[in-house]
Order: structure tokens, then C-alpha cells, then sequence
């Protein structure tokens, strides 16, 4: 569709969480996207190994979509072969829709990281890139990289919410309830993605 204006969300998504969720409506309202995208990443190369599968990454972040008409999911960078780069998907994004607007939503902490990479300038031709502020980020830390001129900056309803804090939570067996969509927790708990087994125990527990 020409002068389509598409949202992509990327993230590792393990698990897709509200925090995700609120940025990716709220952007969509803010900016009057007509899509958002979500781009579970394929094999993290900055994250540990003991990533969640792709796979059960994308299909929780289908779950957690699925309701919301503007949402979607992208296979893109789970089905491509080594690390994921956002230069490649976004060059992508772009010779698919050469009318659109393509706006590239990340946490504020998370951006950082993406515009001091090599192909930054580039990144930044491609697409508007969208800096959801995170509680507890200073926006200052842009500001002194020069950063914040380039980028759009939107606020999100404080929502400490972390994918860490959430598979920490089902590590120790305690409550991930209203952090993440109930399909999503429920998800997890039947594949024993992150320590718990079917009835929501701990692993290693008195079963
Ligand atoms: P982890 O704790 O494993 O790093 P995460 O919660 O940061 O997970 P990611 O999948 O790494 O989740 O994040 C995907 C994108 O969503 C990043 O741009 C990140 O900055 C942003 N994000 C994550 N949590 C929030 C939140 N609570 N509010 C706003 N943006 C968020
Ligand atoms: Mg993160």
C-alpha cells in the first residue's frame, strides 16, 4: 500500500510483555500509524544463549497480538539464517513499501545501543526512529550523545515491566500475572520455557 505509515517494533520478545504492548499502542495513537509490526529477532547476538527458542518467541508475540486489528508479526528475522541486523530488515521494509513511512519504535535504553552501531546513518535514513522513554532512563544520556535531535521521543505510561524481571518471576514460581497477556503466561507454562513446568510450579519442586 503506498503512503502506508508502519510501526516496526523489534525486540527479542522473551517474553512479549504490557510494556511492549503500551509502546507499540501508544505510538500507534501518538503517530497515527496505520500498522505496527512486531520483529521478534532471530538469533540474538548481544543476548546470552540461553535465549528462548525463536520460535516460541514468535508464537508468544503472535499470542499477545492477535486481538488487536493494527497488530502483526513478522517472520522476517526469525526465519533468516545468523544475527539479526536492523540495517537488513529495515532495507527490506523499505523496498517494500518505497511510499511509505516506516517508524522504528524502541525503548529508550535500547536505542542507544542501535545508533552507535556502524550502520546507524543509514538506519536513520530509512526510517524515523521512535524513543519510547522507559521509567528510570534519563533522557539526558541521548542529549549527550547527540542523539536526540534525530529521533522522535514519545511517552509511555510508566510501566517498569521487563522481560528479565518476567522470567525471573517464573524462575522463582512467583506471580507473572497482569505483566503479561494470559495467553502468553499460559503458553509458557505448557513448553516449561522458563522454569516452571505445566501447573506452574518450579521445576525441581515437590512434584
Ligand atoms: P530483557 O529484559 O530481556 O532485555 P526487555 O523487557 O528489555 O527484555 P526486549 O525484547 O529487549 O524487552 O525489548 C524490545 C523493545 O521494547 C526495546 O526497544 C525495549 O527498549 C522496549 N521495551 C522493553 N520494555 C519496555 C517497557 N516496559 N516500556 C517501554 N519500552 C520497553
Ligand atoms: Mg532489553
Amino acid at each position: 500500500m503506498s503512503g502506508q505509515r508502519l510501526g516496526i517494533m523489534g525486540g527479542t520478545f522473551d517474553p512479549i510483555h504490557l510494556g511492549h504492548l503500551v509502546t507499540a499502542e501508544q505510538a500507534r495513537a501518538d503517530l497515527g500509524l496505520d500498522e505496527v509490526v512486531f520483529l521478534p529477532a532471530g538469533q540474538p547476538w548481544q543476548k546470552d544463549d540461553d535465549t528462548t527458542s525463536a520460535e516460541h518467541r514468535y508464537l508468544m508475540t503472535v499470542l499477545a497480538t492477535a486481538a488487536n486489528p493494527a497488530f502483526s508479526v513478522s517472520r522476517v528475522e526469525v526465519d533468516r539464517d545468523g544475527p539479526t541486523y536492523t540495517v537488513q530488515t529495515l532495507r527490506e521494509l523499505r523496498a517494500q513499501l518505497p511510499d511509505g513511512e516506516l517508524y522504528f519504535i524502541t525503548g529508550a535504553d535500547a536505542i542507544l545501543n542501535i545508533l552507535t552501531w556502524k550502520d546507524a546513518d543509514e538506519c536513520l535514513e530509512l526510517a524515523t526512529f521512535v524513543a519510547a522513554t522507559r521509567p528510570g532512563y534519563d533522557l539526558a544520556r541521548l542529549e549527550a550523545e547527540g542523539i536526540r535531535a534525530e529521533v522522535c521521543v514519545l511517552d509511555v505510561p510508566a510501566l517498569a515491566i521487563s522481560s528479565t524481571d518476567v522470567r525471573e518471576r517464573f524462575a522463582a514460581g512467583r506471580a507473572v500475572r497482569y505483566l503479561i497477556p494470559r495467553e502468553v503466561e499460559e503458553f509458557a507454562r505448557k513448553h516449561g520455557l522458563y522454569g516452571t513446568d505445566g501447573n506452574g510450579l518450579a521445576l525441581g519442586g515437590v512434584v
